[in-house]
């Protein structure tokens, strides 16, 4: 079946990122959130990145008009009914999602696949809360959404084929590159980052070198665009750290400790870009 209409619910970071890559593919989205203020906000942002798509002529003025008009925000979830498919990108919390799932599964026809781009948290365990498990699936973005090529698309254990084969050909449909993962804590993205940002946080700690000059070694010896550090305070040390506990929690393996500098910075509550301060100052 052709996904003509999609849900996204969530409409921050990420959600108007997911928002405006199906928009701008030409599907019809229904935007949800909880309050007005944040599909407002959310509107705004689409807006502003679309202008400077247009303004690097990615796409056309005519594009865009196009793209915005596909988006309708809603407050009231049942508006879900009607779409092909959704997609949830709320705030990343196991009791949020819980009764998301729950809900859109009452909502939803039985035959609509139901996905999650959430960095962490097991498919698997939101699959059991439904009656659809062969129908909820990771579809998992990259920040900042309409510029990330990757999709990481999670079979959850009861995933069907035909669920992984339907939401990997939407993927790339929105011109992104699936790349196929089965659900463990991490997926593979945050299981391979966050160590590496978590133990460039020991070195710090440990006096081996600044921030600084840690983040110089990858920038030019392994050619990341941005050093570990950076890159933390960029997705913010409250969201690195909460997803080195899943890794702990789901491991058991003491590997996955959270670096103590980290720990106190969220304690301080330097949070990194978004809070002024993290390993660098804002
Ligand atoms: P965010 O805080 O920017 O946005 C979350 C939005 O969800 C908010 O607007 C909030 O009002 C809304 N929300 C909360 N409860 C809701 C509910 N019951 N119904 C509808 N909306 C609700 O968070 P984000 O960074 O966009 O993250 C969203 C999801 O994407 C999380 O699961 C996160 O792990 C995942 N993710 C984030 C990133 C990133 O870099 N920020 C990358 C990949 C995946």
């Amino acid at each position: 079946m052709e996904t003509q209409r999609v849900g996204v619910v969530g409409a921050g970071t990420m959600g108007n990122g997911i928002a405006h890559v199906f928009a701008r593919s030409g599907h019809a989205v229904v935007l949800c959130d909880v309050e007005q203020r944040f599909l407002d906000r959310a509107l705004e942002t689409i807006t502003r990145n679309l202008d400077r798509e247009v303004a690097k002529n990615k796409i056309t003025a005519a594009d865009k008009a196009a793209t915005i008009v596909r988006i309708v925000p809603v407050l009231d979830r049942t508006n879900l009914a009607d779409c092909d498919f959704v997609v949830e990108a709320a705030t990343e919390k196991f009791a949020i999602k819980a009764e998301i799932f729950r809900d859109l599964d009452r909502i939803c026809r039985p035959e609509i696949i139901l996905a999650s781009n959430t960095s962490s948290i097991s498919i698997t365990k939101l699959a059991a809360l439904t009656q659809r498990p062969e129908k909820i699936i990771g579809m998992h973005f990259f920040n900042p959404v309409p510029v990330m090529k990757l999709v990481e698309v999670i079979r959850g254990l009861a995933t069907s084929n035909e669920t992984f084969h339907t939401v990997r050909d939407l993927a790339l449909k929105l011109e992104k590159t699936p790349v196929e993962v089965n659900d463990a804590p991490g997926f593979v993205s945050n299981r391979v980052l966050m160590p590496l940002l978590n133990e460039a946080m020991y070195a710090v700690l440990e006096g081996v070198a600044t921030p600084e000059a840690v983040d110089e070694v990858f920038k030019l010896g392994m050619a990341h665009p941005m050093g570990p550090l950076a890159l933390a305070d960029f997705i913010g040390l409250d969201v690195c750290l909460d997803i080195m506990r899943v890794l702990q929690d789901g491991f058991g393996d003491p590997k996955y400790r959270p670096c103590p500098l980290l720990i106190k910075m969220v304690d301080a509550g330097w949070l990194g870009k978004k809070s002024g301060r993290g390993f660098y100052k804002y």
